[in-house]
């Protein structure tokens, strides 16, 4: 749909009418509240994760809101899951518009950077980077196609300011940061935009370590924040929307904060 069509109908939520979106690590999180906004705005959504039951869980709950959705198991860092994640929606639903990357891991906490382990370093990496860009590259024949396609990286503002303990993490955030750049760059000619999300905290699973710790949640509130309470996954969801979106048609390599005001730069 073009801008001024947007426009003239006055309304977000077709914003995405007739545009299909993959969105990985979509069963609960960010992922999921990105998955159920893409499709509340029109989109067809191919949502997944690496277990099966909560592939369906996800899936029954987007049909309660007249989404038109489908799921599959895939693990980001498994490169058949990848590879059919693609082609199953190429088959289910004949095109791809968006790539929402989502899927990323931290399985290292309280552990001084000098001291990671060169496996602990790989998994980090392989999941959260060289995933991510090689479902990029799955994707892009695809996108291109499209001739509208969109791409959005889930970084965190742990890419700006890591969290003394999960080194390797932040680390691979801010390389999300370059790869947003790099991918823009080179696929603008082919209409196809790039785009990053650095949320803050928010509340999901993934983060409950730090946010079931009231002391370090009051003590992040009080230096950190200027919304002084931690986010929820849909205060992500419509930022992503808007950048799929034709009202972000000339917006292409940035790198949107969802923080609550964290002041951060590299
Ligand atoms: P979450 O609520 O814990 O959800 C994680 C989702 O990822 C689940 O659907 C899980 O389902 C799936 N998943 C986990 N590993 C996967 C893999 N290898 N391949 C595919 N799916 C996988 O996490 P979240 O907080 O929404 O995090 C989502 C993204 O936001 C991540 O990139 C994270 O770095 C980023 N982020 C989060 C915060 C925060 O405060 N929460 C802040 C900044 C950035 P299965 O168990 O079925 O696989």
């Amino acid at each position: 749909m073009s801008v001024r069509k947007i426009h003239a109908a006055g309304k977000s939520s077709s914003r995405l009418d007739g545009r299909v979106a993959i969105v990985t690590a979509s069963t609960e999180g960010i992922g999921f509240a990105i998955a159920r906004r893409l499709g509340l705005d029109g989109a067809t959504v191919m949502v997944s994760s690496r277990k099966q039951q909560n592939v369906d869980k996800a899936v029954e709950k987007l049909k309660e809101d007249n989404i038109n959705v489908a799921g599959m198991v895939c693990h980001v860092g498994k490169e058949e899951d990848r590879k059919q994640l693609i082609q199953e929606t190429m088959n289910k639903f004949g095109k791809l518009d968006i790539l929402v990357s989502n899927a990323a891991v931290n399985p290292i906490f309280d552990v001084p950077i000098v001291e990671v382990t060169e496996k602990a370093w790989d998994k980090v990496f392989d999941v959260n980077v060289k995933a991510s860009f090689l479902l990029a590259k799955e994707a892009y024949p695809h996108l291109k196609k499209s001739n509208n396609g969109a791409i959005v990286f889930v970084s965190s503002v742990a890419g700006f300011s890591p969290r003394p303990g999960s080194g390797p993490y932040g680390i691979s955030k801010t390389a999300l940061f370059g790869l947003t750049r790099a991918l823009s760059v080179e696929l603008g000619v082919e209409n196809i935009r790039v785009n990053c999300l650095a949320p803050g905290l928010i509340k999901t699973h993934f983060s409950s370590t730090i946010w079931t710790n009231e002391a370090a949640i009051k003590s992040d509130a009080e230096r950190l924040l200027s919304i002084k309470r931690i986010g929820q996954p849909e205060e992500c969801a419509g930022i992503v929307s808007l950048l799929c979106s034709d009202d972000a048609s000339y917006i292409t390599g940035e790198i949107i904060l969802v923080t609550g005001g964290v002041a951060a730069r590299l």
